[in-house]
């Protein structure tokens, strides 16, 4: 019997206070412009200019967000139950995405992870992660659809665009603003933070129907099946009306019954006008 544990992240709120200290310095120096005379606001105008400065520091250079990637990918890694590649759900998945190397250049890698919740996520430098209870209840059509629809939330760069807020938004956002031109050692909590809005991030229904369409054209492009897509959707739809909606997974993608209907529609749509038939159940 397979040892099936729930996962698990430290969620810790430490972190330094530099940015809320940088905006009370900010704040200061306002507040003393308003009283000083004009010869004295000239010098204080620069004051200003440089805590802008440090602000600006909170945009991010390409090579310190892959930093922050991948330092969150290995954390993922490492406090996640990892199945070794001889287990037969690793198996599997290999089969399944032979020859699904890279997408649009971003080198792909997966790993199944050996915990309960239903979820399948891909991160921006291309690591797609696909738990083992999802590919319990999913047939190999239907988890590729899936995974196609991941990786095209790779492509469209909504995960690196939603990484990117919760890097400067989030817990990590003290560390990340102090680092200047390097990407910043984060700490066990705000790494915990990062991970979980990687596996949990939720997107417009725009960005989800870009997806769709994306991952559609990347299945075509590989010789897979798109059918997949509509049945995997179509088993989440009717998962939701059973009660399965706790599934983090339902919950991320499913939030409204009209729109998942019309994505299901679309991609029928278009798999009937590529003439691909519909596998067996
Ligand atoms: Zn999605």
């Amino acid at each position: 019997m397979r040892d099936i544990r729930p996962i698990k992240f430290v969620i810790l709120h430490s972190g330094t206070n530099q940015y809320k200290n940088m905006k009370k310095i900010i704040f200061a120096i306002v507040c003393a412009l308003a009283v000083l005379p004009v010869s004295a606001q000239f010098n204080l105008n620069k004051a200003i200019s440089g805590a802008a400065k440090a602000a600006k520091a909170l945009t991010l250079t390409d090579e310190q967000m892959a930093a922050y990637v991948k330092e969150s990918v290995d954390w993922m890694d490492e406090h996640n139950p990892v199945l070794p590649d001889d287990d037969p759900y690793t198996i599997r998945l290999k089969k399944l995405t032979e020859g699904v190397t890279d997408a649009d250049g971003i080198p792909l890698n997966f790993k199944v992870y050996n915990v309960i919740d239903v979820n399948a996520f891909a991160c921006p430098d291309g690591s797609v992660r696909v738990f083992s209870s999802l590919m319990d209840i999913m047939s190999d059509d239907e988890l590729l659809g899936i995974i196609g629809h991941e990786i095209g939330h790779v492509m469209k760069h909504h995960s690196k665009n939603a990484f990117k807020t919760q890097l400067l938004t989030g817990a990590a956002k003290d560390a990340v603003a102090s680092a200047g031109g390097v990407a910043a050692k984060l700490s066990e909590s705000q790494l915990g933070n990062l991970s979980e809005s990687l596996i949990g991030a939720r997107y417009s229904q725009k960005q989800e129907k870009e997806a769709d369409d994306c991952g559609y054209d990347f299945l075509k492009a590989h010789g897979k099946n798109p059918w997949g897509m509509v049945m995997a959707f179509e088993k989440f739809l009717k998962m939701e009306g059973e009660n399965g909606g706790q599934s983090s997974y339902v919950q991320k993608m499913f939030s409204s019954h009209p729109e998942t209907k019309s994505r299901i529609e679309a991609m029928t749509k278009r798999c009937n006008k590529d003439g691909f038939a519909r596998p067996e159940e």
